[in-house]
Parts: structure tokens; C-alpha cells; sequence
């Protein structure tokens, strides 16, 4: 099955999902996760009308999107893996939306790089749900602090909240206190559920679902 046909049914997922949960139509967006994919492998899906990716490192996303951007202006891209604040400026301006802000130094960077460039970009803080060592993201308990010094001493705006469950655990109850936390911190958006999960992702009131391998094939 091509990548278009793929899309369709992740579309129809989502429709079915939304519609099981009672939510309302077209309540979460799909972001296409086309990371390790090059141009050409993209392309059929920008062709399927489908305008908003997702790309894990900064580097990798220079090399591809500015010609494919340059062909479909109006593509939103979205930075869904770490970001260190020497590629601040970068990302700012390449990407529109950052879904893993997790530190004090990168909330700085990011607010002294949008003022910079006079761009705004939209915001999520990632948190660790799993308190996984390797993983970025910052400990539920830290929350809500770390949102309301975003807002008050760097003046950002936080839409929402982003997590990655643990690998081997059921995401469920990693929704659900993303879901709550998000409540607490008083931000609309959750970022949350892969090709695996994110079904389940939405019955727990995600508004942005990552998915990459569900349309563009393994990695
Ligand atoms: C790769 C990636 C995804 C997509 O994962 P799939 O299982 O291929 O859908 C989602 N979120 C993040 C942060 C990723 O790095």
C-alpha cells in the first residue's frame, strides 16, 4: 500500500476515533512524523493535500524541506525531538511549531530567537510522563512551575503539553496524566499518540497526533 492510501486510512482512524470518544470532527490534527524520509518519499503525501510534518532533529530537516517548502508554501512543520540552544535560531527559523521545550535555557533561547527573527512560533513543553532517564522532558511535579516561568519571565506562550510513553508500558494511564497535568497548567493542547496508540491517544483528549511509521512505512 503507497503512503497515500496509508494517510487515508490514519485519516479515517482518527474520524473513527474522534467519533467513538464523542468529540467533534476534525478536533485533532494529524502531524505526518516524515523523519528519516527523504524529498521524494514525502512528496506523494504534500501531493495528497496533506501540509502538516513533523521532524525529529534540525540538521536533518535543513537538508530536506526548504525546497520542498519552496514548492508547497504553505506546509507547517513541526520539531517533535530534542532541541539544543546553539540550533535555537535555526529551528526558529525553519519550523512553526516547537513540541519539546523542556528547559529554562531553551525557554531563553527561544524567546530571545522569536523576538530576534519577529516570529512566533506555537509551543509545547514536553514531559517526562515515565521519568525515563534517557528521555528529555521535564518530571510531572515540575509542571506546572516550569509553564507559568515560560509565561512570566520569558513572556512565551505555552499551547500545550507533549509526551512519548515509555516503550513497553500501556500509554493509557501516561494520557491520562498528561490530560490532567495539561487541566493543572491551565494549556488547551496535548500532543500525544504514535502509529501505535493513537486511538487511544484521542479517547484521552489529544489534539495533535504524531504519526510516521503508520504512513510512511518502518524506519
Ligand atoms: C518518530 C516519532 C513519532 C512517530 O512514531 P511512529 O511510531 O513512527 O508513528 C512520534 N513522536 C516522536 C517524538 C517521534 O520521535
Amino acid at each position: 500500500m503507497d503512503s497515500n492510501h496509508k494517510l487515508q486510512e490514519v485519516l479515517d482512524g482518527i474520524s473513527s476515533a474522534e467519533k467513538q470518544a464523542g468529540r467533534k470532527l476534525g478536533d485533532t490534527r494529524l502531524i505526518a512524523v516524515s523523519k528519516t524520509f527523504a524529498g521524494d518519499q514525502i512528496e506523494p503525501v504534500l501531493r495528497a493535500g496533506h501540509r502538516i510534518f513533523g521532524e525529529n532533529r534540525v540538521q536533518e530537516s535543513q537538508q530536506k524541506w526548504p525546497q520542498l517548502i519552496q514548492k508547497y508554501p504553505d506546509v507547517e512543520l513541526h520539531l517533535i525531538g530534542p532541541l539544543q540552544s546553539n540550533k535555537a535560531a535555526d529551528a526558529v527559523a525553519l519550523f512553526d511549531v516547537i513540541h519539546t521545550v523542556d528547559r529554562e535555557k531553551i525557554a531563553k533561547a527561544l524567546a530571545a530567537e522569536m523576538s530576534k527573527q519577529g516570529k512566533k512560533l506555537k509551543l509545547f513543553v514536553q514531559v517526562n510522563t515515565g521519568l525515563e532517564e534517557q528521555k528529555a522532558g521535564i518530571a510531572p511535579d515540575k509542571v506546572i512551575d516550569f509553564v507559568n516561568d515560560c509565561r512570566t519571565v520569558h513572556d512565551l506562550e505555552i499551547s500545550g503539553l507533549m509526551c512519548i510513553p515509555p516503550f513497553d508500558d500501556n500509554p493509557g494511564p501516561h494520557f491520562a496524566l498528561l490530560r490532567k497535568l495539561a487541566k493543572q497548567a491551565n494549556v488547551e493542547e496535548l500532543s500525544m499518540g504514535m502509529s501505535g496508540d493513537y486511538q487511544l491517544a484521542i479517547e484521552f483528549g489529544s489534539t495533535c497526533v504524531r504519526v510516521g511509521s503508520a504512513i510512511f512505512g518502518t524506519r
